[in-house]
């Protein structure tokens, strides 16, 4: 094999590896080296996404939801069902093997791109110079043209609490759990937070989220996060704002949080505690000497719009960077950086990034909130339409929510779309490509939805924004 590539990837997740199937694709000799390593110890491409993070959590909320609606919704169905019960081993097992089929179908694209797939670790040296070192130990200088960095992320610690693997653990050990704890306790109220949290949750764990900030989901548009912490309260996920946790034991009776609120110090004793306070960019051993790249104070590799380190050829993508800490994020500046190199057309449009939180309701959105609109100085409309109002919804028994448009008074330019409601994550895409093409709230007023469907909603909402909905009363 050629020690020599035209790219080479450190880093096979969400960002690197479709930069190398890209780079592949344009007909640029290129390596994926890539170092995660499964619980069994085999190797894996994917990173966070597929081995630990999106893909097994949307598993298990994907189970535990089923399980909820088959307790508490098949009846209002008229669906009676007797001796409902669960199974965490065989719930684990089917998101392993979503996982496996997940990272191993890589292997398969990589093959079709004419990728080389490195497993071992991958550290960059000056000029352009990669070393390689195999699982096997065994170590070989490679050289490329160009190197794209995409080494990711890795959990937050927080001081005063000792990962132990078991009773204390991070987000990864949190979708491992073999059996459902009696007692839970999650610190963070952030996306990967509420995720796990409701895992368990529905699953019957008496779950506190220990959240430091005072207000719950302060990047989300108010109303949607006001929505959210109502049925947050109705599902019994117990949210504790303004909690700020500063340690943890294990003790025989169970792990001992010790964390502070506005009425003084608190103690809560629980069976198993996640932490999931944030990610921060994971660049342990990346970086030789001599290289020019540059970290900046959080650890993050410093990048311009393009990705581009300001170190010729070398460039950076995903979780690593500045930006939000997501797939599509990094799969966008992995296709645009695979292109830019290729001599093409390459960019990301960092303002209509969607985000979703996998929660019942579901929360997805794009662009500014209305709160972020008006203290940037725009004169605002906003059109909601609550999914109560949609048949498609109610006959899904789904009718929790809203979508809500935030469009620029003057132009009627669409600034921003917050859904909490049935499939947000699916429907926010339509708002996306709205954005996308700069489309006003009249673009989507006047874009035919079929009927009966949840999109309706956002053609509804749109039509609100104008005081023109059909099916609710406009106010
Ligand atoms: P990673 O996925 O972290 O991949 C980096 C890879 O590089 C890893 O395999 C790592 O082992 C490897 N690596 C690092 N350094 C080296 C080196 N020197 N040599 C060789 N290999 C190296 N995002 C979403 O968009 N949607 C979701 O629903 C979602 N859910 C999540 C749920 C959880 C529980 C978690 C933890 C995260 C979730 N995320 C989600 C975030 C998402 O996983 C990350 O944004 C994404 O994985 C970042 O991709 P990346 O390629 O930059 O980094
Ligand atoms: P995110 O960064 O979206 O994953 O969310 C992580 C959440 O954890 C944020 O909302 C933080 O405010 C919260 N957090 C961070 N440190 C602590 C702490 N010591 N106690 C409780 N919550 C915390």
């Amino acid at each position: 094999m050629s020690d020599s590539f035209d790219v080479i990837v450190i880093g096979g997740g969400p960002a690197g590896y479709p930069a190398a199937i890209r780079a592949g694709q344009n007909k640029l000799s290129v390596a994926c080296i890539d170092q995660w390593k499964s619980r069994d110890g085999s190797a894996a491409f994917g990173g966070t996404c597929l081995n630990a993070g999106c893909i097994p959590s949307k598993a298990l909320l994907e189970s535990s939801e089923l399980y909820h609606r088959a307790q508490h919704e098949f009846s209002i169905h008229g669906i009676k069902l007797e001796g409902v019960g669960f199974d965490v081993a065989a719930m684990q097992k089917r998101k392993a093997g979503i996982v496996r089929v997940s990272t191993q179908g890589i292997l398969a694209l990589f093959k079709a791109a004419g990728v080389t797939p490195l497993t071992g670790h991958g550290k960059l040296l000056a000029g352009r110079r990669v070393e390689f070192t195999g699982h096997d130990g065994a170590k070989r200088t490679l050289t490329a043209r160009h190197v794209v960095l995409a080494s990711g992320s890795e959990p937050m610690p927080l001081r005063g609490v000792t990962f132990d693997g078991e009773w204390i653990v991070d987000s990864w050990g949190a979708l491992d759990f073999p059996d459902v704890p009696k007692r839970l306790c999650v610190i963070g109220a952030g996306v990967i937070g509420l995720e796990l949290g409701s895992v368990w949750r529905r699953l019957g764990a008496e779950t506190v989220v220990l959240e430091a900030l005072e207000t719950l989901l302060p990047m989300a548009d108010a109303a949607v996060a006001k929505e959210a912490a109502r049925h947050f309260k109705k599902q019994r996920l117990d949210i504790r704002l303004g909690a700020r946790v500063s340690g943890a034991e294990i003790r025989a009776d169970g792990v001992h949080v010790g964390y502070a609120d506005a009425r003084g110090a608190q103690t809560l004793v629980v069976d198993r505690l996640v932490v999931a306070i944030g990610r921060r960019p994971f660049t342990h051993d990346l970086l030789g000497d001599g290289t020019g790249v540059r970290l900046d104070e959080r650890g993050f590799v410093q990048v311009d719009e393009h990705c581009r380190t300001g170190v010729e050829g070398v460039w950076a993508i995903g979780d690593c960077v500045r930006g939000p800490m997501l797939a599509h994020k990094g799969k966008e500046e992995g296709v645009a950086v695979a292109d830019l190199i290729a001599g093409q057309y390459g960019h990301v449009n960092y303002k209509t990034i969607p985000s979703v939180i996998y929660t019942a309701p579901e929360i997805a959105w794009v662009g500014q909130t209305e709160e972020q609109a008006k203290a940037a100085g725009r004169a605002v409309k906003t059109g909601s339409f609550p999914f109560a109002a949609s048949g498609r919804a109610r006959a899904m028994e789904a009718g929790a929510g809203f979508c809500k448009i935030v469009a620029d008074a003057a132009t009627d330019e669409i600034l921003g779309v917050h859904v909490i409601g049935p499939m947000a994550g699916e429907l926010i895409a339509e708002a996306v490509l709205a954005m996308e093409y700069s489309a006003s709230s009249e673009d989507l007023q006047r874009t035919i939805h079929a009927h009966p469907t949840l999109s309706e909603a956002m053609h509804e909402a749109a039509l609100a924004a104008d005081k023109r909905a059909i099916d609710i009363p406009n106010r």
